[in-house]
């Protein structure tokens, strides 16, 4: 694997594998590596690709300043992953590189109520930081694919707008949310999770699969089903719930009683660590 931390070394290297008709996949991550990002890599790899994986803990995307200082930072472990993955290149940017005059200069893409609502209304600020270094990997890497996951589904939906917006020559692939045995999605922040707050985080996932159940049995109105998921959680005093909510699985408006795509939502605060999951209902 080869890594390269600034973008006019890395566009020299790929240059003339992309004249030779190489096929590039791209990883983005902000690090902290586990086996859902190394899902991502695997499906690149599969598509035999070249496949680049960056890591950049970005700054522009963080509102909670001590979120990003509690960020974990496992670099020397997350090279060893890649590798033994069989990445074939590591872009690892430096803030200065990747934002060489500054944070803020930015023209922001305004993509509507799709960034408002749930992690938007949330997290004020996190997609604007989060589309302006998306873009400026994809121009830097200028894959043919890009690899992201559902676990973050807003944000894929969001860059999937971003793509279009701005007529990049990018295919977006959405993959699974990879999983630990009892359920609970994988993510970096899983490592600051204490015990007591470990065993707790599991009923995220098992309060979405118990609306996909009884969503799949017919069983009453998609508002009460909501509401009972949000009292089962909201019982458990140690979880912060910031919101649980079933929305269209396109436009994360809420359902209309129509027959549509739907997907379940959640935020929540465990033991101080702010996890969220999600899962596709239909
Ligand atoms: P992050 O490092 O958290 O920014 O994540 C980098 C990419 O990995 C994003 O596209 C995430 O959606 C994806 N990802 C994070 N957790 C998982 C998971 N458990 N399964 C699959 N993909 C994931």
């Amino acid at each position: 694997m080869i890594i390269f931390k600034r973008i006019k070394d890395l566009q020299n290297h790929l240059k003339p594998l992309i004249k030779n008709g190489k096929q590039l996949g791209f990883v983005p991550t902000m690090g902290a590596l586990h086996q859902g990002h190394l899902s991502l890599i695997k499906r690149s790899k599969a598509a035999r690709n070249l496949t680049i994986c960056s890591i950049f803990v970005n700054p522009t995307q963080f509102n909670d300043k001590t979120d990003f200082d509690k960020y974990p930072v496992t670099i020397d472990k997350d090279i060893e992953m890649l590798h033994d993955g069989g990445c074939d290149i590591l872009f690892l940017p430096t803030v200065k590189e990747m934002y060489p005059h500054g944070f803020g200069n930015a023209k922001a893409i305004n993509f509507g109520f799709l960034a408002q609502t749930l992690e938007g209304e949330h997290r004020p600020g996190h997609f604007d930081g989060m589309a302006q270094i998306v873009e400026k990997l994809l121009k830097a890497t200028t894959p043919h694919k890009l690899y992201m996951g559902q676990k973050d589904y807003q944000q894929q939906l969001i860059v999937q707008q971003l793509i279009k917006k701005r007529r990049l020559k990018t295919k977006l692939i959405t993959v699974d949310t990879m999983r630990e045995k009892d359920g609970l999605a994988m993510s970096s922040r899983n490592v600051r999770l204490d015990k007591e707050a470990r065993k707790l985080a599991v009923e995220l996932s098992k309060a979405l699969r118990w609306v996909k159940s009884e969503k799949s049995k017919g069983k009453g109105e998609i508002q009460k089903i909501q509401e009972k998921a949000r009292q089962k959680l909201e019982k458990k005093k140690e979880i912060t719930l910031e919101y649980f909510e079933i929305r269209n699985a396109e436009t994360l408006e809420p359902p209309t009683g129509k027959k549509e795509k739907l997907v379940a939502l959640v935020a929540a605060k465990i033991g101080g660590v702010r996890l969220i999951d999600n899962m596709r209902l239909n």
